[in-house]
């Protein structure tokens, strides 16, 4: 049985980048938020164009008030009235100013903005008191501080956070070239479960794991199919299979165990899916099936053909095989460098038991303690079909392997559940 780090580094060296001509596409700046870039960007501007003033004030030369005090004040006139978007229309010399307004270029001759707050104005505001004096060269911007025209500010591969859509508008890219986004599909198994639109059966088990899943992928801006369910026949589920390989990938949730009535492999098998394994040594979740469809039949030029998942039925067992392995492959297909939920230190508040064998992710609730440190508590009774217990929790604590038990304040590794938040290696 391969451990998580295996069962993702198969994973990984199987699933490419949707990279090449065909894996990109433009897409408006209002949609790039939390797309990978899949060019260098260049601005085609200097920012500031010139140098600005910092401030609201006077643009002056410090060795005229450099000995100004608030008991003698150093009275100066004022020659111009700068406004942002506006240039200069005098120069400054000795004992002249120009008044000016923050992001106005700053006149010819000065070399120092003093900000209005250490100024008084008399005369009608043609003339000003300076009080005390600035540092010499004070509250300019210069020019191309920000940007400068014709260098790289973004490149290829940077994941496109709220302040890179804000450098892409100012070098006025209206549409940004990112990575595609791979098609995802969704389908569960079972003869006991209940669609949501079903009419409510006592007897039966509402689907949960096509909307819990959908939500995984919806975090990562993925919007699936849901091909609803198929019933534990093998007719249906070749039928439903076959639907799924028009997709890049397939997810299939149930069905993957050693049951009687288990015909998701088998039937994977019939339709030529390669199966590279299915079962991995973690908690929960230990059913978990891996395989790959050889030819493209997406006809878009990529590498390999349907990238199909397996996940155990359990609902919480399906949504942490979830994030630990379906998630990182998606995100290195989308051209993402940091693939895995992030992950962070906790001290552990009271003792939990624990069977040897397998990585354990234990939901945790997150707290503070009284010197500050994070802490964190089991959510309680950990059953794989208690969905309860990731509503309740606020993260993941992996417990390794090798450990039965852990005391309390131990120090412990804890996945955030927070959706958004990813790094580029595993943490644990
Ligand atoms: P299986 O992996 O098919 O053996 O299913 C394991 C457990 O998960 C069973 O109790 C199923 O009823 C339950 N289960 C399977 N699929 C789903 C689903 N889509 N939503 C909620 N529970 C499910
Ligand atoms: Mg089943």
């Amino acid at each position: 049985m391969k451990t998580v780090r295996e069962a993702q580094d198969a994973i990984l060296e199987r699933v490419g980048q949707l990279s090449g001509e065909v894996g990109i596409e433009e897409v408006a700046i209002g949609e790039s938020l939390g797309r990978v870039l899949a060019e260098d960007i260049s601005s085609n501007r200097n920012h500031p164009p010139y140098d600005i003033s910092a401030m609201d004030g006077y643009a002056l030369l410090y060795d005229d008030i450099k000995n100004a005090t608030k008991d003698e004040p150093v009275l100066l006139d004022v020659i111009d009235d700068i406004r942002a978007g506006t240039m200069p229309n005098a120069v400054v010399s000795t004992g002249k100013v120009s008044r000016i307004m923050t992001g106005a270029p700053t006149p010819e001759g000065c070399d120092t903005v003093i900000r209005v707050e250490d100024t008084s104005g008399t005369d009608n505001g043609e003339k000003v008191k300076i009080l005390l004096p600035p540092k010499k060269g004070s509250n300019i911007r210069s020019m191309g501080e920000n940007l400068r025209a014709g260098e790289q500010v973004l490149s290829a591969g940077t994941t496109i956070g709220t302040g890179e859509v804000g450098i892409l508008a100012m070098v006025k890219r209206a549409m940004v070239p990112v990575y595609k986004r791979p098609r995802v599909a969704i389908l569960s198994t079972g003869d006991e479960l209940e669609a949501i639109d079903e009419p409510f059966d006592i007897n039966k088990i509402p689907d949960a794991n096509s909307y819990s899943i959908m939500a995984e992928m919806q975090a990562i801006g993925v919007e699936p199919t849901l091909l609803g369910i198929a019933r534990d026949t093998q007719e249906e589920l070749l039928e439903k299979l076959r639907e799924g390989m028009d997709y890049d990938v397939l997810i299939v949730s149930g069905g993957v165990a050693v049951g009687h009535h288990d015909f998701v492999r088998p039937s994977l098998k019939e339709i030529g899916v390669e199966m590279h394994f299915w079962r991995v040594a973690l908690r929960p979740g230990h059913p978990f099936a891996f395989g790959t469809a050889s030819d493209d039949r997406s006809g878009e030029g990529r590498s390999g053909g349907t990238i199909v998942f397996g996940l155990p039925g359990n609902p919480v067992s399906s949504m942490v095989c979830t994030s630990q392995f379906i998630v990182p492959a998606i995100r290195k297909m989308e051209g993402h460098a940091a693939l895995f939920r992030a992950t962070y230190k906790a001290r552990l508040t009271a003792p939990v038991k624990d069977r040897m064998g397998r990585l354990h992710f234990m939901r945790v609730t997150v707290g503070k303690g009284a010197d500050g440190a994070v802490e964190v508590t089991s959510t309680g009774p950990q059953g794989s079909g208690i969905l309860m217990s990731m509503v309740e929790a606020d993260g993941l604590m992996v417990v390794p392997a090798e450990a039965d038990a852990l005391e309390a304040g131990a120090e412990v590794t804890v996945q955030s559940l927070d959706p958004y938040g990813f790094q580029p290696e595993t943490g644990f």
